[in-house]
């Protein structure tokens, strides 16, 4: 049973090289155990998993020394311990949340604990102007270019820090704005993410197809096949696929969908490292 309204059935994913973006209880938002993703995936011919569990710098943010490296470390490497006879690779990644104004901390904390893949994302945090609470009066009065702005130019210096594998949902501020601009608004205006498209291919960081748009309020993945097939056509070679499940039964959510758009463009996904250093 699928706790989707519109879902439309089981839409897990089955017989994929992995899920690069799952929260466990080791991220504030979640309360899932490690063993209840890998059960699915070893069901469903899912060969690896990255955890992803959150990591924010900022003090005020939720995610924000809500438990040790170490403590999250361990949990991960001894579950891959347990599941690795059944086939099953768990490798310990990483989404930190990324702000201009913690760029020294992320690279100090990326610096001190080392990790099997980093997403860095970008999140509506304390100071966001698409809280819930002020994106009405943020969007009054704006073009489009200017009430995504502050998104996406916080998406593209995540990419030009060098700092990340991957970039996590790139066009995750349409799920902020879908009540007030519907997503159609944003796909009739490509070029917006098209900066955003370049500093990924210009530092070699993996572009993320994340599946949950297609259970939230966007109702498309972040970001949709047509930016996946720009991305590709400006020389961009690298994709990741994640379901960002919090819940159990969110794992490997519609992740066909995610590896279909990669295919598409005659890329395979994976989970591979930036190859260069920042
Ligand atoms: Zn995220
Ligand atoms: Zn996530």
């Amino acid at each position: 049973m699928s706790s989707d309204p519109g879902a439309g059935g089981d839409r897990r994913g089955r017989r994929l090289p992995f899920d690069g973006h799952v929260h466990t209880s080791f991220s504030p938002d979640s309360e899932v155990a490690i063993d209840a993703y890998a059960r699915q995936a070893v069901e469903l011919g899912i060969r690896e998993i990255a955890i992803t569990d959150h990591v924010d710098l900022d003090p005020r943010a939720p995610a924000y020394a809500c438990a040790s490296f170490e403590d999250r470390r361990k949990a991960v490497r001894d579950a891959a311990h347990r599941w690795a006879p059944l086939g099953l690779h768990l490798r310990f990644g990483v989404e930190l949340t990324y702000e201009r104004a913690w760029e020294d901390a992320a690279r100090h904390h990326l610096q001190q604990n080392a990790y099997d893949f980093v997403i860095g994302s970008v999140h509506v945090g304390a100071d966001s102007p698409y809280l819930a609470s002020r994106v009405e009066a943020w969007i009054a009065g704006k073009s489009l270019p200017e009430i995504v702005a502050p998104y996406f130019q916080e998406v593209e210096a995540a990419a030009r820090s060098g700092l990340f594998d991957a970039i996590g949902h790139i066009d995750f501020v349409k799920r902020y704005l879908a009540p007030h601009v519907p997503a159609s608004d944003l796909a009739a205006a490509p070029e917006l993410l098209e900066p955003v498209l370049r500093a990924l291919v210009e530092t070699g960081t993996a572009l993320e197809i994340n599946t949950s748009g297609l259970r939230q309020a966007a109702r498309e993945m972040y970001p949709s096949p047509a930016a996946v097939a720009r991305y590709r056509e400006l020389g961009g070679e690298r994709i990741t696929v994640g379901s960002d499940a919090h819940t159990a039964d969110h794992f490997a959510w519609a992740l066909s969908d995610g590896y279909a758009a990669a295919e598409a463009v005659g890329l395979r996904p994976s989970l591979e490292r930036q190859p260069v250093a920042a």
